[in-house]
C-alpha cells in the first residue's frame, strides 16, 4: 500500500517520504501471500454479498494499475480457472456456495471493467466440477466443487517489480530501519503533521499490522473486533514440470494451492501455517521459525492439503528449495474460520478513515491496494 501510494503521488509531482521499520521495501505480507486476486468467491459465508461487491472493485482495477505501476505486464499469472473445494466440514453446504458462486459470477458481469482482469472474465460463470473431475483432483473429505474465473499471480515476483518502479522515482525518499512510534499534529487536525521531527502536509498511515498502535497516537480509535494474526505459507520450487491445477479448499478447513507455472507453486494449511492471534492494539510479535520448525510446517502442509489435493504431494516430493514465509494479517473481524458465526467470514469493513490531513488504510487486501492507493493518490494530489 505504501509502495503504491508513494508511487502514485511522485508521478502527480509530489515530494514523498517512505518511512518502513524494515530494512527494504516490500519484504512483509505483500511479498509473501498467495496473490489470489480476489472477485469475491471465496466469502462465501457472507451470503449478504457485501463482501463480494466491495472486493470485486478492487480485484478488477488490480491489474491495469499495477502494469501502470511497475510500466511492465504482469507474471506468473496462474494460467487455470481457481477451483473451489467444498469440504464435508465446511461451514457452507454445497448447494448454499454454489448458488453463492453464481450470485458473485452475476455481480462480475455487471462490473465494468471484467476483460482487464489478469484474465478477461466480462463474462465470469461457475462451473460445478462432474463427480468423475471431482475425483480426479481431490480426496475423500471433498464433497463438492467448482471451477470459476478467479486468478492469482505470485507475489514474490511483483515485489521485485514494485522494488524497482520504486528505486526509479526521485521524488520518494526512502527511510528505511525506521520504526513509527507516534504522530503528532502541529497546527489543529487541519495543519501539518509531524513524524520523526519532520512536518508534512499529509500523513497516510499504511502501517498494517503497526496501523492502530499510531492512530492511537492520532486520536484515531479502532473500530472494535480487529485481529492481527501472522501466517505463514510453503513457496517452492520444482526440479521439473508438474502439471498441476490451481485450488482452494473453503470454506471452514482452509488451505490453498496455486500453480503460477509449471515449476512454480504456493501451499498453505490454515492450522498448519497460524502462528500468533491476537485482538491487541499491538500486533504479536513475528515468530523466529528454527530450520526443523520450518520442515515441521512443511511436512504438515504437504500431508493436511494434500489429503485433500493429492497433486500437492506430488509437489513437495519434487522440491528444488521451499521457503516458509509469511507474514501478519489485520483484518476487522476475528473468529475461527470453522465458526459459521466467526467475523472474519465477513470481510467488506476496510478503507480509509481521516483526521484532517492524517490519513489511515486498511488495505483489506493485496488485491485492493492499488486500488485504495490510487484514489488515496488523486484526493491528496487534488
Ligand atoms: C499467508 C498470507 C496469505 C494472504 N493471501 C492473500 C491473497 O491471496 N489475496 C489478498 O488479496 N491478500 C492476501 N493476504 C493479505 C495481504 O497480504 C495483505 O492484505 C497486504 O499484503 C497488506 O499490504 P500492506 O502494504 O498494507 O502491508 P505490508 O505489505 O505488510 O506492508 C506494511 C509495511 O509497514 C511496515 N511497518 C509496519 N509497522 C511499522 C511501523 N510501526 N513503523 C514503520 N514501518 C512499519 C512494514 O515493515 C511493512 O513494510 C495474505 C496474507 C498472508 C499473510
Amino acid at each position: 500500500m505504501g509502495a503504491c501510494l508513494a508511487i502514485f503521488l511522485a508521478r502527480r509531482g509530489e515530494e514523498v517520504v517512505l518511512f518502513d521499520a524494515a530494512h527494504a521495501p516490500l519484504t512483509g505480507a505483500s511479498r509473501w501471500n498467495e496473490g489470489k486476486i480476489h472477485l469475491g468467491y471465496l466469502y462465501a459465508n457472507d451470503q449478504s454479498l457485501s463482501t463480494a461487491a466491495h472486493l470485486v472493485t478492487g480485484g478488477l482495477a488490480f491489474a491495469p494499475l499495477m502494469e501502470e505501476l511497475t510500466g511492465r505486464p504482469l507474471k506468473k499469472i496462474a494460467p487455470g480457472d481457481d477451483l473451489y473445494l467444498i469440504h464435508a466440514r465446511s461451514v457452507v453446504p454445497p448447494d448454499q456456495a454454489g448458488a453463492y458462486f453464481a450470485r458473485v459470477s452475476q455481480l462480475v458481469r455487471e462490473r465494468a471493467g471484467g476483460a482487464r482482469y489478469l484474465k478477461d472474465c466480462a463474462d465470469a460463470r461457475a462451473y460445478a466440477l462432474s463427480a468423475a473431475e471431482l475425483g480426479a483432483v481431490a480426496g475423500e473429505a471433498i464433497v463438492a466443487g467448482f471451477r470459476v474465473p478467479e486468478r492469482s499471480l505470485c507475489t514474490v515476483t511483483l515485489a521485485d517489480q514494485l522494488v524497482d518502479a520504486l528505486a526509479a522515482e526521485s521524488r520518494i525518499v526512502h527511510r528505511m530501519g525506521t520504526l513509527v512510534r507516534e504522530v503528532a499534529a502541529i497546527d489543529g487536525d487541519e495543519g501539518a503533521w509531524r513524524v520523526h521531527g519532520e512536518a508534512f502536509d499529509y500523513v497516510v498511515n499504511a502501517l498494517w499490522h503497526g496501523r492502530l498502535a499510531v492512530d492511537a497516537t492520532a486520536g484515531l480509535a479502532p473500530p472494535p473486533g480487529w485481529s492481527h494474526r501472522y501466517r505463514v505459507s510453503a513457496f517452492i520450487r520444482t526440479t521439473h514440470d508438474i502439471v498441476a491445477p490451481s485450488a482452494v479448499v473453503a470454506v471452514g478447513p482452509f488451505g490453498d494451492f496455486k500453480a503460477y507455472d509449471a515449476r512454480t507453486f504456493y501451499a498453505s494449511w490454515y492450522s498448519a501455517g497460524l502462528l500468533a492471534d491476537s485482538g491487541d492494539v499491538a500486533p504479536p510479535s513475528p515468530p523466529t521459525l528454527s530450520g526443523v520448525a520450518k520442515r515441521d510446517i512443511a511436512q504438515r502442509i504437504a500431508s493436511e492439503l494434500g489429503a485433500h489435493l493429492p497433486i500437492v504431494r506430488e509437489v513437495f516430493a519434487a522440491t528444488e528449495s521451499v521457503a516458509i514465509e509469511g507474514g501478519y494479517v489485520f483484518a476487522q473481524g476475528h473468529g475461527a474460520l470453522d465458526d459459521p458465526a466467526a467475523t472474519l467470514h465477513r470481510r467488506d469493513r476496510f478503507g480509509v478513515r481521516r483526521k484532517g490531513r492524517y490519513i489511515s488504510i486498511d488495505t483489506g487486501k493485496y488485491s485492493t491496494a492499488p486500488w485504495l492507493a490510487h484514489a488515496v493518490a488523486q484526493e491528496i494530489a487534488r
